[in-house]
């Protein structure tokens, strides 16, 4: 059995699971719903999204265990036992939801304005604020209780992990049991800034660099 016969699966499950039927917010005009993830999940049945092992990690940054190459269209994770837990659910789910921004700014979907598609000028850190957001409420309707943060972890070296997880928890709390729960506007802004200054972050983009995604 090949790594992808074992790692699809596996992220097909959780785009079909209770928990993503539950999931419905707007961020920045990008609306994360269920509906979004099914376009997902039909995208990597029928192989136009790729999910595929990335043992050495040359597709991945470094401290990540996953990553969703827009310009490829590719779903990259470090272990074909990845997946299981329930911080790799929620991971896997993350990069999800790059595929559905992908997916959206696409041809296929941009002219019609269905999901938020129309929104113009997406920039790499407001995908990346809406994936964080989309992760932890994920994790709340997956788990019933919060991400939960290493407090403990060496603030030097986590302490800016520590503040993206601590804020998009707490967005996620309000959007919870909401349908078309829109996230303010000041709570998008501080969580990508705190994104944006997150060294692993900081190396793939700056803080105005358009999203690689839409690019079919
Ligand atoms: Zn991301």
């Amino acid at each position: 059995m090949s790594a992808e016969d074992l790692l699809i699966p596996r992220v097909l499950k959780i785009l079909l699971s209770k928990a993503v039927s539950q999931m419905d917010f707007w961020a920045h005009g990008m609306h994360i719903s269920a509906g979004g993830y099914l376009t997902v999940w039909y995208y990597i049945s029928q192989g136009l999204i790729k999910v595929k092992l990335d043992r050495l990690g040359s597709h991945i940054p470094k401290g990540a265990e996953a990553a969703y190459e827009g310009l490829i269209h590719t779903l990259w994770l470090r272990r074909d036992t990845y997946g299981s837990r329930p911080a790799e659910r929620s991971a896997i789910l993350h990069e999800c939801t790059h595929a559905l921004r992908d997916i959206m700014q696409g041809p296929a979907f941009k002219k019609e304005g269905m999901y938020g598609s129309k929104i113009k000028g997406q920039l790499h850190f407001d995908d990346e604020a809406a994936a964080y957001i989309a992760e932890a409420l994920f994790y709340i309707y997956d788990n019933d209780v919060e991400r939960p943060i290493d407090m403990n972890a060496d603030e030097q070296k986590y302490g800016s992990a520590i503040a993206i997880f601590s804020t998009a928890n707490e967005i996620a709390g309000g959007l919870k049991g909401r349908m078309r729960a829109v996230v303010k506007e000041e709570d998008f802004a501080d969580l990508k800034q705190k994104i944006s200054l997150d060294p692993i972050n900081a190396t793939i983009a700056g803080p105005t660099d358009p999203d690689d995604s839409g690019r079919w």
